[in-house]
């Protein structure tokens, strides 16, 4: 059990005085979200840590899952079949195990612990995900989706595999940057928001103090090991949500602990997020289902025979676009 077992309101915030010119709107202090177990595909369970109903996002990081370490020496591992997307990107990385990307555009990619997917829907890709028949024991990692804003959301569909990207010692901090700027790097990930990704390994117990930037909001979570950060004790299984208006945060953390740092510039577009399709309104998603169900827009998965994966029923009352906060709209 996580040493909280409920969503913990910090009252902590950053003075109006020493508030940085620009930021208006300061997120009262943190929030500790519990993630919920969520089947996926067949043989995979993750732990999905955002959209939550108090927070549905970082920045444009719209979707936080979170899988393993799970021991699949004795199955499958990962088994996603042909699935569409629309007005997002999605990005995997993973700890351990190997999982082969496959598209609509052709590629067929082997993705591996240290290397980076990803996948922009632009208006429509369709893909698949499987570790190949002989896979590592382990499986374990993270898949993320990021919301894309006009006009790439309707542009172009991309597919990109990054192997090589920079990482840095930073005092008791080994740095992996997957995605965004940070500490005077950049990462070779094509991102259309302002937006940062980045696995932090803890190396020793001292504290560690990270530079933010006020006009990000940011969350963190631990993938292995345990921390502390800003002060709340952080296990698997919990998005500790850090909102926006800080220059910097504070942890420390058993070492070896591997923690996932994400932010960005609030994303302020209301989104209808369904099913693997995010858009602004119920018909844009109602169009990307019938599309999917026709064999229109998305195109044939590469070199994967597997019949594609039929969309559930869409539901019988309207779907509505919610805000980052949670709030309804129309
Ligand atoms: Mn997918």
């Amino acid at each position: 059990m996580p040493a909280y077992s409920r969503a913990v309101e910090r009252t902590e915030r950053m003075p109006a005085q020493t508030r940085p010119p620009g930021v208006a709107a300061v997120d009262p202090g943190s929030v500790l979200l519990p993630g919920h177990d969520v089947p996926l595909g067949r043989y995979t369970t993750v732990r999905r840590l955002l959209p939550q109903r108090q927070r549905r996002m970082i920045g444009a990081w719209c979707f936080v899952d979170h899988f393993g370490p799970d021991d699949v020496a004795e199955r499958p591992g990962m088994e996603v079949p042909p699935h569409p997307h629309t007005g997002l990107q999605t990005v995997t990385w993973l700890l351990d195990g190997e999982s082969l990307h496959r598209d609509s555009l052709g590629n067929v990619q082997p993705i591996r612990p240290g290397q980076l997917n990803v996948m922009t829907s632009g208006h429509g890709i369709a893909h698949s995900e499987r570790s190949p028949a002989q896979h590592p024991p382990l499986m374990h990692g993270v898949q993320l989706w990021v919301a894309l804003p006009d006009p790439a959301r309707a542009g172009a569909a991309d597919f990109a595999h990054h192997a090589d990207l920079p990482r840095w010692r930073d005092g008791e901090l080994d740095v992996t940057l997957l995605v965004g700027e940070f500490a005077g790097e950049r990462s070779p990930a094509v991102v259309h928001t302002p937006l940062l990704g980045a696995q932090l390994e803890v190396r020793g117990p001292a504290p560690a103090t990270l530079a933010l930037r006020p006009d990000f909001e940011y969350g963190m979570l631990v993938m292995s090991g345990a921390a502390e950060v800003d002060g709340v004790p952080l296990a698997p299984g919990s998005l500790l949500w850090l909102g926006a208006g800080r220059d910097r945060l504070a942890l420390h953390g058993d070492p070896g602990s591997l923690l996932l740092l994400l932010g960005g510039t609030p994303f302020e577009e209301p989104l209808v997020m369904w099913w693997n399709f995010v858009g602004r309104s119920h018909e844009e998603v109602a169009a990307a289902r019938e599309d999917w169900m026709a064999g229109r827009r998305f195109g044939v998965v590469a070199e994967d025979p597997a019949p594609p994966l039929p969309a559930p029923a869409l539901p019988s009352t309207r779907l509505k676009a919610r805000d980052r906060s949670g709030g309804v709209h129309g």
